[in-house]
């Protein structure tokens, strides 16, 4: 152990929302529902599906390492060429090849909080300094101070926006205003993984700023809205020329086949990725009135999952619940200490829910 890298050890392991299966193991249930990790409840495109079922008859072969298809669909949709889009095993691996092309010891990641822990596992991984800066009252983002805490060793800034866990996003105008401002020495990096689900006309979308000349690089991911999170997919999309210093780092063939395969069919349909933004709508609707007839207030939120005052220890209330059978996420894991993170599920799963939570309230007090 003396030879591992000491920085390793500052690492603390990734907690991923509970499996079901797990869940059902341990309290003796039939019945679970996870509303933990942002999923879509509708599952993937059926046009997916059949281009999974499709593509099984390559599984010999190597998959295309360039992923020239999915690159061409993403450019057609995005104005940009292939040379502008990096492709990873999720935006996690994104995330670690972009710590890996820009980091030496000591650099510095400046990072708004609390938001998505892989941006500090990012740093950590490569000895870089994590700068966090706390997010505004009712989780706003405050980006003249984000910008207070670049400093000469800046090399990134993370800003996810709409962000996990708190559905928060970032405007059009404030966007503008910060990147005009930040030092070029620094690298903006957006990461959009909600970005499909905004609502919001003044949400700033981190592609018309690429296409503005700003030096920022946007991440998406394959997870969320096209519901294939179990296959992995996620992209960059920047200038040719970060793009191309970040491929250094790519493992040859890190975007599997079937992942392939299923993205460009779930890019081409229209439909699902309409119906699952319905889904969406409705559930926050659905959660947010049922939430506020709990008499809790929730956080405003574009993107797939809430987050709501639990005005007492959340880990109390997301034990109690996992007793009802419902995965939701414990906030304190997520740096929301005091608050639930819930993700949109059907309709149904909402309710039952909603019925979960009224039972433990009640049983609790
Ligand atoms: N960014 C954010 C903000 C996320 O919430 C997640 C998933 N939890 C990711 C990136 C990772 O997504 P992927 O499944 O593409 O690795």
């Amino acid at each position: 152990l003396r030879n591992v890298r000491s920085n390793l050890f500052k690492i603390e392991p990734y907690v991923p929302g509970k499996p079901m299966k797990e869940v059902k193991r341990e309290y003796g249930l039939e019945e679970v529902i996870k509303l933990a990790s942002n999923e879509n409840p509708l599952g993937p495109s059926k046009k997916a599906q059949d281009a999974i079922v499709a593509a099984m008859a390559d599984i010999h072969r190597y998959p295309d390492g360039g992923a020239r298809d999915l690159k061409v669909a993403l450019c057609e949709r995005n104005g940009v060429t292939p040379s502008q889009i990096l492709v990873g095993n999720g935006s996690d691996e994104v995330i670690k090849m972009i710590s890996e092309t820009f980091l030496h010891a000591g650099d510095e990641v400046v990072i708004p909080a609390p938001t998505f822990s892989q941006y500090w596992f990012g740093a950590q991984v490569m000895g870089g300094t994590t700068v966090t800066v706390e997010l505004g009252a009712g989780f706003e983002f405050d980006l003249d101070a984000v910008l207070a805490a670049v400093t000469e060793r800046t090399r990134l800034v993370y800003l996810c926006t709409p962000n996990n866990p708190t559905g928060t996003y970032i405007k059009k105008q404030a966007m503008q205003s910060f990147l005009e401002r930040v030092p070029k020495h620094v690298l903006v990096v957006l990461d959009e993984a909600y970005i499909e689900y905004a609502e919001a006309e003044d949400a700033a979308n981190g592609i018309e700023f690429l296409h503005g000349g700003h030096n920022v690089i946007v991440m998406r991911t394959f997870s969320k809205l096209y519901a294939l999170a179990g296959l992995r997919l996620g992209y960059a999309i920047g200038p040719s020329a970060v793009i191309g210093a970040i491929e250094r780092t790519r493992e040859p063939f890190n975007a599997n086949l079937l992942a392939q395969a299923a993205a460009v069919a779930a890019l081409a349909d229209e439909e699902h990725r309409e119906a699952s933004r319905q889904v969406n709508r409705d559930g926050i609707a659905q959660l947010t009135a049922g939430l506020e007839l709990l008499g809790y207030s929730v956080i405003p939120t574009q993107a797939n999952f809430l987050i709501f005052d639990t005005k007492t220890d959340d880990k109390e209330i997301f034990q109690a619940l996992l007793h009802e059978g419902l995965i939701a996420r414990s906030g304190t894991a997520l740096g929301v200490p005091g608050y639930l993170r819930i993700s949109v599920g059907t309709a149904e799963e909402n309710s039952k829910f909603l019925e979960a939570l009224k039972r433990v309230v009640f049983r609790l007090n």
